[in-house]
């Protein structure tokens, strides 16, 4: 077999700068298993982890990637298993690691644990042949799915059924405006907001992404332009009401807007902020208009076995599923961080191992 290898994060730069070394997997200690990757999948959080945040240090040097999907090679000793998961059988990684031992893990609220991070932000992550994690972690890959379909599936979906389940509680028939429709988790939204009996109005930024929206079951879709007229145009859409709920992960850019589109008593949730972190707004906008925010990041674990249920009664044509837009080499990690960042693509970014 080929050397194993990785790639690392050694100081923090650019997206693409993460540098590719050579490795010797470790054994899995008792409770974690080690994969061996066949796919794994880009999330803003690999650029995050490459680039850096301010106050939230990181510890260098790591791998990068949060999501993947492979064969499940070792076990550690005395590690029970999941259901339907074996010794070298295909699994997918759910990204989450919490301690499974506080009253926030038994609740089921494992992304509130004290001790929650991320798979590729808090430990070393899946840009790379190999990766150790929790038996906890794993979870079956749905039917015929490829390994590229399983590792593009876990970290958009756990965040957009929180975000849309959980948080929010999209009621049959709400609306949906769901921002930047055409990157991972906003492909996910537009889906999931059909399969829950929802319409979403999706917002992108070219005629090309509108297309594929319109595919996924959009029920609207508007083509950004000028942001100022961007709440008008919501309006028109729905009857002069506004939406009940604003999917939202895009952040400095369009929050005014999503106020603005937002009807009375409405909801507004928001797991992102990749145009921007601060923002200022109108508290009257907030108040008269009755709108709730939420916060969200990441979700329940428990939405991944829900979603996977859902998908297992008809694999072949699930009422979702991941939405691959470019499949890298594994050694082109970071050209696929570069391209990820550009935004010019529809859904996610893979590399095969
Ligand atoms: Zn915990």
């Amino acid at each position: 077999m080929a050397q194993p290898f990785r790639f690392r994060v050694n100081q923090h730069g650019p997206a693409g700068s993460p540098v590719r070394e050579a490795f010797t997997p470790a054994a899995p200690k008792p409770g974690w298993v080690r994969i061996e990757l066949k796919a794994m999948a880009l999330n803003h959080l690999d650029l995050w982890t490459t680039v850096g945040l301010p106050g939230f240090p990181l510890p260098l040097p790591l791998t990068p990637g949060c999501d993947g999907a492979g064969i499940l090679e070792a076990v550690g000793e005395g590690t029970a298993l999941p259901p339907g998961v074996e010794p070298g059988g295909s699994v997918m990684i759910a990204p989450g690691l919490s301690c499974g031992l506080c009253p926030a893990c038994f609740r089921g609220d494992d992304m509130l644990c004290a001790s929650y991070g991320v798979l590729g932000h808090v430990s070393d992550g899946t840009a790379a042949t190999h990766v150790l994690v929790p038996a906890a972690n794993l979870l079956p890959i749905p039917g015929n799915w490829s390994f590229e379909q399983a590792a593009a599936f876990p970290l958009v979906f756990l965040t957009a059924w929180e975000m849309l389940v959980h948080k929010v509680k999209l009621r049959p028939g709400e609306t949906v405006l769901v921002w930047g429709g055409g990157s991972g988790v906003g492909s996910a939204a537009i889906q999931l907001v059909k399969a829950l009996g929802g319409q979403a109005i999706a917002v992108v930024g070219s005629e090309a992404k509108a297309m594929k929206c319109w595919d996924l079951g959009a029920e609207h879709v508007i083509v950004r332009g000028d942001m100022k007229a961007l709440p008008g145009k919501v309006r028109d859409l729905t009857g002069k009401r506004g939406v009940d709920v604003v999917f939202e992960h895009t952040g400095a850019l369009t929050w005014g807007a999503s106020l603005a589109a937002c009807t009375r008593g409405g909801r507004i949730v928001t797991c992102g902020a990749t145009t921007g972190r601060e923002t200022s707004f109108d508290l009257r906008a907030l108040f008269a208009k009755q709108i709730q925010i939420h916060g969200s990041y990441m979700g329940r674990r428990e939405h991944l076995w829900t979603q996977l249920a859902l998908i297992q009664r008809n694999p072949t044509n699930p009422p979702f599923r991941p939405i691959i837009d470019r499949v890298f080499e594994l050694s082109e990690y970071p050209e696929a961080q570069r391209y990820l960042e550009s935004g010019q693509g529809f859904g996610k970014v893979v590399c095969r191992v």
